[in-house]
């Protein structure tokens, strides 16, 4: 079921997006060769817990941590552990946060290192660039497919495959609601947008094929060829003329 949300609880919705846009940004100053992707998300766990929220993928579906990150070949539901990141990673941290019942939902990728590839540019300008083309497909009266257009050609224009097996989604009083947000085209037309619906769009692009696989530890999904993989996340709501970015600035 899509819920359109009263101007209250887009209110909450919003704090929740800013705490989710702060943590991504506190984080960035930790990100450096040397620190555990176990490191970062206490630090996560810490600072949104002092703002008052709670991360919404700690125990969701019974997943054990606060951050989902996600290095190199990693696509998305990295768990965190004791591997040092290292000069040369790409990582995609995906955040969640929850704030009087209300989430936000936002994915990030970051080299670490000074001189990223010619390849690992086009991967992360090209993800980046397709989470914003999709969503300047958002306003009333468009549907979802709009958005899953402007992202696919997006991402076809930098030679980039679109992994299938996850999309993006409705967001509110569940991290995870209805409509799916696929970012490829088929025979899915999606609901019609209307103001008030809040999403989270979510482009996965990888460098190599698109086709992934699960990990052994029943979450991580990796790329099947084992090339680099990127994620960009925010969570907007329809406004009445566009969209407005709940997991910004
Ligand atoms: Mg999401
Ligand atoms: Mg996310």
């Amino acid at each position: 079921m899509i819920t359109i949300k009263s101007p209250d609880e887009i209110k909450l919705l919003k704090i929740a997006g800013r705490i989710v846009y702060d943590t991504h940004k506190y984080l960035q100053q930790y990100l450096k060769p040397g620190i555990s992707s176990l490191e970062l998300d206490k630090l996560a766990y810490d600072y949104i817990i002092k703002r008052g929220a709670t991360p919404s993928f700690l125990n969701y579906d019974g997943f054990p941590n606060t951050l989902c990150i996600s290095i190199n070949d990693e696509v998305v539901h990295g768990i965190p552990d004791n591997r040092k990141l290292k000069d040369g990673d790409i990582v995609s941290i995906d955040i969640g946060a929850c704030y009087k019942g209300y989430h936000g939902d936002s994915a990030w990728t970051y080299y670490i290192g000074d001189n990223p590839s010619d390849d690992i540019k086009r991967l992360m300008k090209g993800t980046e660039e397709s989470l914003y083309k999709g969503l300047s497909a958002i306003k009333p009266g468009n549907r979802i497919c709009d958005i899953s257009k402007a992202i696919e050609d997006c991402a076809n224009s930098y030679n980039l495959s679109i992994v299938r097996e996850l999309v993006g989604h409705g967001v509110g009083t569940d991290v995870h609601e209805d409509p799916e947000v696929p970012n490829f085209v088929s025979n899915y037309k999606g609901p019609v947008l209307k103001e008030g619906m809040v999403i989270a769009v979510e482009p996965m692009l990888n460098l190599g094929r698109r086709n992934v696989y699960v990990s052994d530890n029943d979450w991580t999904v990796i790329t099947m060829d084992h090339k680099p993989s990127a994620h960009y996340e925010h969570t907007v709501v329809v406004t009445k003329d566009g969209y407005e970015i709940l997991t910004g600035e």
